[in-house]
Order: structure tokens, then C-alpha cells, then sequence
């Protein structure tokens, strides 16, 4: 018998506010926009274009994407809430002005409730077609007055965020001498080890593209392991900076490191593989906190992009992770549960401030 997902059950079980199921003709836009918690201000999120196997799992990755994206926001200082949009279809084959516009139109009609970022699968050109229907999107090209690629200030406020381990380890936040293994140097990891060896760092790449390393092997000196060596470079610091899912049962007890802290998205495979890394003594930097210079960057368009202010508020993961790394100690608890505390605290917090009445 075919299983049937209750949906409004869903919604309770993750308080979520809001699901929308978008379908337009002409464009044949399919598309679902979720809103997790408003509570700090608009939802903001990524539109993610993908070909998804089922519609049950077109939901379910709006569903947890919109959630992340509250703590994410909430962790960052922001005043936002969480959001996501999925578009159901192929990124390769069924992108159009039209498919864009008909959602930036959609967007538009929520009147700023959730504001649109670009995801995987989509790029600021699409960003572009959705802002010429609403102006509720962010993650504009430089060129064009926006903020533009929010590589380099992710990559910083990732070795902020080193330096906030750091500091709790020995009480300096000098990065010099550490032994760092970077997996994955694209965009964001490469500008890491740039930025690691400025600080005197020796670090040790991998990549499953060629070119990628090749970029940086020739601009730096870097010793190159293969993609799955990296897991077993004996360091001080595992960056992972490729994809989601890499600290899991099989990589766990392979790793040879103090912390685990980089740029990539979801680190964890499931929640208790961060329960593992505090058992094993593994200092983690939850990737939403330490990985927020992106977000920071992009969403400091609303307010009209300067970029002096995002460096300022992306500076401040240093003391916001040491915020957490300190309680997660002091309470004996690993730091993503402190990280997820943190950030609900902060929500509920403010929820209650706002309750009084201001007349405007
Ligand atoms: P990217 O695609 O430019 O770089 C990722 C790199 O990882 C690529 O070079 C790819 O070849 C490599 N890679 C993939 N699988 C690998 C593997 N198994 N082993 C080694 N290398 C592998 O992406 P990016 O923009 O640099 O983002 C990197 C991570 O950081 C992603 O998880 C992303 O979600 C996250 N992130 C990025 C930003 C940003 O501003 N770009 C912001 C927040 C989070």
C-alpha cells in the first residue's frame, strides 16, 4: 500500500509556520517554499534546484533546510528567520527566464515574509531573473550593486573561527605553526589556505578535481594527499570544506586531529557523530556557526550592501563559537547541542521582548 505523508503532522513535529506549493503554467514552474520561524525577522533561504526522486523528498529538503536556516541566522547575530525554496526539476535542462520570473513573482507576493537566496543548483544569473520580479532576493553581483560571491568572507570567518578554537586550546588565537588538512579546495577552501599560510600554517589539500588542485599547487606551497587520505593526516586541524556528510562512522575513528572546523555545510552525518567527537575528545565547530560568513555577507544587501560592516559582524563568529565551545565545556554537553541551545535561546529570548506593544 502506498505510504501517504501527513503533512500538517510534519509541520508540528518541526514547527514549521508556513509550506507553499507553487505550480505555474506557462513557465511549468514546480516549486515549494518553506518558512520555518519568523520569530527574528523575514524568513531568508537558498533556492535549490534539483531532480528530485520523489515529491516526498522535495519536502522533506525544504522542511530541514528552512530549519537549519533558522538556527543558522539566529547563531549569526541575524535578524532573520529560516527559510527554503526547492524547485522541483532538472538544473541542466528545465531552467528558463520564465521558470525564474514566475517564482520572483510568487516571492513577490509574500511581501517580504521570505527573502530568496541562491542554492545548489542555482546561480546568481537565476537570481537575477527572480529579482526582475521582486526585490526580495539576495546574493546580487557586485557588478550590479549587490554583494557579490560570498566565498572570501565564508573563508574568513572560517579562520575566525579557528582562532576561536584556538583560544580555548591554549589560550592564544595564533594560527602559526598548526598543521592543517583542507578537503576540498574550491572556492572557499582555497581562499583558506591562502589565508592559513599568511598566518603561518603548514596545510595539507586534497581534491577530487584535478584542476582545483593544481590552482592551488601552483600558487602555494601545499602538500597533496589523495581524497581519502586526508582523513588520516596526522594535524591539528581536519577543515572540511567540500561537501556534507564527511564526519560519519566510517571517517570518525580515522581522523588524526585536535578539531574538526571548516566551511562545509552539514558535517555531520547524523547528530550523534558530534556526540562521538566530544566523546573522543575532538574539538568540533558546529558548521552553521562557523560557516556564517556567507550568509552575513549576502544578507547585508537588505540594508544596502558595505562590506566594511559585513567583515565587522563576520569577525564576531570568533566570539560567538568561543561562546559555545566555553559552554559546551562548562556544561559537559558537545558543541553542536550548545550551538542549537544557544541559537534557540537567543530566538526565544527576543520572541519575548517583542510581545510588548510599541506603537509605530
Ligand atoms: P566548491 O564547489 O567551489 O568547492 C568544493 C570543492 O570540494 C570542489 O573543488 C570539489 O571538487 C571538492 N570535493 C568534492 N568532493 C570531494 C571529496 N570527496 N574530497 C575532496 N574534495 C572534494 O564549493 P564552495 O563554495 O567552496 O563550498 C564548499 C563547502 O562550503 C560546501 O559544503 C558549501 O555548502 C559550504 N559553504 C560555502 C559557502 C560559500 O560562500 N561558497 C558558504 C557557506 C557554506
Amino acid at each position: 500500500m502506498k505510504k501517504t505523508v501527513n503533512i500538517f503532522d510534519k509541520l508540528k513535529a518541526t514547527y514549521h509556520e508556513q509550506v507553499m506549493f507553487l505550480r505555474e503554467q506557462v513557465s511549468g514552474l514546480k516549486a515549494i517554499v518553506a518558512i520555518h520561524d519568523t520569530t527574528l525577522g523575514p524568513a531568508i533561504g537558498g533556492v535549490r534546484m534539483w531532480n528530485y526522486p520523489t515529491e516526498e523528498e522535495a519536502i522533506e529538503d525544504a522542511l530541514n533546510l528552512s530549519r537549519a536556516m533558522t538556527y543558522k541566522a539566529a547563531g549569526a547575530g541575524l535578524n532573520f528567520g529560516g527559510g527554503q525554496t526547492v524547485v522541483l526539476g532538472d538544473p541542466r535542462k528545465d531552467k528558463s527566464e520564465a521558470l525564474f520570473r514566475a517564482l520572483g513573482r510568487f516571492i513577490d507576493s509574500l511581501g517580504g515574509r521570505y527573502i530568496a537566496a541562491e542554492g545548489v543548483g542555482t546561480t546568481y544569473e537565476d537570481m537575477d531573473y527572480i529579482r526582475m520580479e521582486t526585490r526580495y532576493v539576495v546574493g546580487i553581483p557586485s557588478s550590479r550593486g549587490g554583494s557579490g560571491d560570498p566565498s572570501p568572507m565564508c573563508a574568513y570567518g572560517v579562520i575566525r573561527g579557528l582562532e576561536a578554537c584556538q583560544v580555548l586550546r591554549t589560550g592564544s588565537d595564533d594560527l602559526k605553526g598548526l598543521k592543517v588538512a583542507v578537503q576540498g579546495v574550491g572556492r572557499v577552501g582555497s581562499i583558506i589556505v591562502k589565508m592559513l599560510l599568511e598566518r603561518g600554517a603548514s596545510v595539507t589539500i586534497a581534491d577530487v578535481d584535478d584542476e582545483a588542485v593544481k590552482r592551488v599547487t601552483e600558487a602555494h606551497k601545499v602538500k597533496v594527499v589523495s581524497p581519502d587520505e586526508i582523513f588520516g593526516v596526522e594535524c591539528d586541524i581536519f577543515c572540511p570544506c567540500a561537501l556534507g556528510g564527511i564526519i560519519n562512522d566510517e571517517t570518525i575513528k580515522r581522523l588524526k586531529c585536535s578539531v574538526v572546523a571548516g566551511a562545509a555545510n552539514n558535517q555531520l552525518e547524523q547528530p550523534r557523530h558530534g556526540d562521538e567527537l566530544h566523546e573522543r575528545g575532538i574539538l568540533y565547530a558546529p558548521d552553521y556557526i562557523i560557516n556564517a560568513g556567507g550568509l552575513i555577507n549576502v544578507t547585508d544587501e537588505i540594508y544596502g550592501y558595505d562590506e566594511k560592516r559585513a567583515l565587522r559582524k563576520t569577525a564576531a563568529i570568533r566570539d560567538v563559537l568561543y561562546q559555545i565551545l566555553v559552554s559546551s565545556r562548562e556544561e559537559g554537553i558537545p558543541t553542536h547541542l550548545a550551538a542549537d541551545k544557544l541559537a534557540r535561546q537567543r530566538i526565544e529570548k527576543v520572541g519575548r521582548v517583542r510581545r510588548s506593544y510599541v506603537s509605530s
